[in-house]
Parts: C-alpha cells; structure tokens; sequence
C-alpha cells in the first residue's frame, strides 16, 4: 500500500484532520483507550513529547523521553490486534508498531495497559515479546 500523507499516520482510514489531531491539537479526550493508543502512536511518528507526558499515568511516566536526540527512528505504520475493555476504566491494546531505525526495520508487539481516571485514559505500561 502506498502512504498517504493525508491519511492520519495511526493506521485508520481517517483523514488526520478527523483522527488523532482531535486529541493532539484540538484537546478533545479520547474516548477509547484504543483511540489513545493510535494518538500516541502518532504522537511518536511527530515526536509529539508533550502528548506522550500528558497521557502517560503520574505514576509509570519517564521524566524525560529524548525524542528529539533519537530522531533516526522512523515510524512505518500501526496495526491494532487487540482491544479488550476490562471493566469501566480499564482497558488493555495489543498493538504491532513497525519502524526502521539506520536502514534496519524493527517490530515493536506490545500488549499495553490503560486505565481512565476522570474520564481521561492514560498509558499506564506494556508487555513486550
Ligand atoms: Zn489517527
């Protein structure tokens, strides 16, 4: 398939003026912790650091992410496995990030947890294999 740049980067057929930019830009909240996951996704793509801090839970989030200094990692694209909504305010994404860093493309399959706390999801941590 080929990229299109009108196309919002996290991988629905959504033009990105009607995708993640109504969370990044426009402070609207999303309403899924899968809609959050695909946001932060494209928050990487755009080295969006502030959007990674804000929707990270206080109490896993780095002090710092240094996206700025690891600017070879090109994002490919985003494929959405799994979204199990556990209860009210817990949801779990599996999610497969591809990206190339250096010439050399890399899968990034995490299985990430969520929670929401007044009525904002956060990133809370993920599982790797
Ligand atoms: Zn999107």
């Amino acid at each position: 398939m080929k990229p299109n740049s009108n196309l919002c980067h996290c991988g629905t057929p959504k033009p990105f003026t009607d995708c993640c930019t109504l969370y990044l830009d426009n402070n609207q909240t999303a309403p899924t912790a899968e809609a959050l996951m695909r946001s932060r996704y494209t928050a990487y793509t755009l080295q969006r650091e502030n959007y990674l801090m804000a929707t990270w839970h206080p109490s896993t989030r780095p002090t710092a992410l240094g996206l700025a200094e690891d600017a070879s990692t090109k994002w490919l694209g985003l494929e959405v496995k799994r979204h199990e909504q556990q209860d009210t305010d817990h949801a779990i994404v599996e999610f497969v990030a591809r990206y190339k860093v250096n010439g050399r493309v890399h899968r990034l399959h995490e299985v990430s947890r969520f929670v929401r706390e007044d009525g904002q999801w956060f990133y809370v941590d993920g599982d790797t294999n």
